[in-house]
């Protein structure tokens, strides 16, 4: 289980709190379509407070980002501060339908926040323990609180697609039992459609050069150029980078 979890260098307002216990993980969504952790801050701040009083935002498209340290009292559900921890999703989940990478975003950060600190932490909605409407009534709050890992798990081999996975795969099963004689050069007629686009990057990043004679690449290299490019594609993607 893979999060990254970007930290800004937040600027706290006076000491922040330790807290007791933490019987509660609550969902929150910002009341706001579009947003950034740092307007959220500000807006805490306006409100006297500390600073942003979650302890993870989570964007539209999927990145996440801390806000208070984990161990100290945020500022989320009135009188459950010092029992919970919260995450706030951006949008307005009273009438917007959340995007599917911030779903499995959120998941995943309750997978890791659940095995790795709070294994007794009951999932729940800021409605269900304070009185107020949020996360919204569009939020998908029972399907998160029933499915969280399913979506979780489902992310560690959806990042390309899971139509490109399972093609990859089978292929590469196929290529296992096959000899492996087939050579091409760069960009040779006969290489297959599939490869150009890897094997063109892996050219121009210099991962392989070729002599007077081209590439001589293999099937199998072609594919080793294939999973590099996707691998590289695919970090990029976590750390917000294109390739
Ligand atoms: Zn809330």
């Amino acid at each position: 289980m893979s999060v990254i979890i970007i930290s800004p260098n937040w600027h706290w307002n006076g000491a922040l709190a330790n807290r007791a216990r933490t019987d509660y993980i609550a969902l929150h969504h910002a009341e706001a379509s579009s947003c950034t952790a740092e307007q959220v801050d500000q807006w805490h701040k306006e409100n006297g407070w500390s600073g942003i009083g979650y302890h993870f935002f989570v964007r539209k498209d999927g990145k996440i980002y801390r806000g208070r340290p984990l161990d100290k009292q945020g500022a989320h559900v009135y009188g459950m501060n010092n029992r919970s921890i919260g995450i706030c999703a951006e949008g307005k989940y009273s009438t917007e339908t959340m995007p599917d990478e911030q779903k499995r975003a959120i998941c995943r950060l309750l997978a890791y926040l659940k095995d790795c600190y709070y294994p007794n932490a009951q999932i729940v909605g800021h409605k269900e323990i304070g009185d107020s409407d949020c996360p919204g009534r569009n939020y998908p709050l029972e399907d998160i609180k029933q499915n969280y890992r399913a979506y979780a798990a489902e992310k560690e081999v959806d990042e390309v697609s899971r139509e490109e996975y399972n093609a990859l795969a089978a292929r590469v099963e196929k290529l296992e039992k096959q000899q492996d004689t087939m050579i091409y050069n760069y960009v040779d007629k006969n290489m297959p459609a599939w490869a150009h686009e890897a094997v063109k990057w892996c050219v121009d990043k210099g991962i392989i050069q070729g002599t007077g004679d081209g590439l001589g690449l293999s099937n199998t290299k072609l594919w080793v150029c294939v999973v590099m490019y996707r691998l590289a594609k695919y970090i990029a993607k976590l750390v917000g980078m294109k390739v």
